[in-house]
């Protein structure tokens, strides 16, 4: 497996590799993997000749007041279970590498990146499109996975491929979660002891509010009502928000038709971790 550290030689490279008519998947992240990262690599591994994962903790999708500073930087660990699970090569670039400079411009994706995640993290989105779009081009990908995880991240990297006509397929992988049913996350590894006991009932209430869907419920507040009974219970965390919103991440009201993604977020009382979950109804 290769590590590669500057943007122009990944650049190169996987300009060689397309003039050899060799297929590239990309597994974009931000490092100290675990199965869920793993799991997006093997997805795609056999429908590509080059597996590149990115490995970058990006300056740009974090506010002032978050954890950049003291997000898991693993890069050592992450390239033995990169190779583990066949990746080809990992591109881990520097911040200022990826943001020279004089460097000023901005992916920005409208609408669907106000709501949800975008509402509570104001400027998130554009930071991810940014870098997304820059490791599209220095990769040029055939696909790129993304995790069901960040449902929304998945929705508004849709659009802008969409709306940019970037010719790469679009891969949403599911969650991959512990026996106990807590979604993995790098930033598991922050919970005390006790959220982590008390960590899977995250996952608890929103299947509560599946089984009362597929029970026949269909009235949006008795389905948020469902998980927050389940969140009531516990005193590790607090939800920052329940919503049932549709395929652009509006908010939805009254009774629910269609497919509505049902996502959480619950910051934990003492380390202030924010885990978010979600899953689909219908
Ligand atoms: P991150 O390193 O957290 O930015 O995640 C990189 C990619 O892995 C994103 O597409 C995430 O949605 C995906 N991912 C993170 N956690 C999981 C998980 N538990 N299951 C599946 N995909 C995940």
């Amino acid at each position: 497996m290769e590590l590669i550290h500057s943007p122009i030689e990944l650049q190169k490279r996987m300009i060689k590799a397309r003039e050899n008519g060799q297929r590239i998947g990309c597994v974009p992240t931000m490092g100290a993997l675990h199965e869920g990262h793993i799991s997006l690599a093997c997805s795609i591994r056999d429908r590509v000749d080059i597996l590149v994962m990115t490995i970058f903790v990006n300056p740009l999708q974090f506010a002032p007041s978050e954890d950049l500073d003291k997000y898991p930087r693993t890069l050592e660990a992450d390239c033995q279970k990169a190779e583990n699970s066949g990746v080809d090569i990992v591109f881990a670039p520097s911040p200022r590498d990826m943001y020279p400079s004089g460097f000023a411009s901005t992916v920005s994706c409208g609408e669907i990146t106000t709501y949800l995640e975008g509402a509570a993290r104001p400027g998130h989105f554009d930071g991810v499109t940014t870098v997304v779009l820059k490791l599209f081009n220095l990769v040029q990908p055939h696909i790129a996975v993304f995790g069901q995880k960040d449902a929304q991240q998945s929705l508004v990297i849709q659009r802008m491929i969409t709306d940019l006509n970037i010719p790469i397929e679009m891969i949403v992988h599911p969650t991959v979660r512990e026996s106990d049913g807590l979604a993995m996350s790098s930033r598991n590894t922050y919970l005390t002891r006790e959220e982590r006991v008390d960590a899977p009932r995250i996952n608890r209430g929103l299947v509560a509010a599946k089984n009362l869907y597929e029970k026949g419920e269909r009235n949006s507040d008795s389905l948020r009502l469902a998980v927050a009974e389940i969140y009531k219970e516990s005193n590790q965390f607090t939800p920052e928000y329940i919503s049932l919103a549709d395929q652009f991440c509006i908010e939805c009201e009254g009774t629910i038709t269609g497919k509505v993604l049902l996502s959480v977020v619950c910051r934990c009382n003492s380390s202030q971790t924010r885990l978010i979950d979600n899953i689909f109804l219908g």
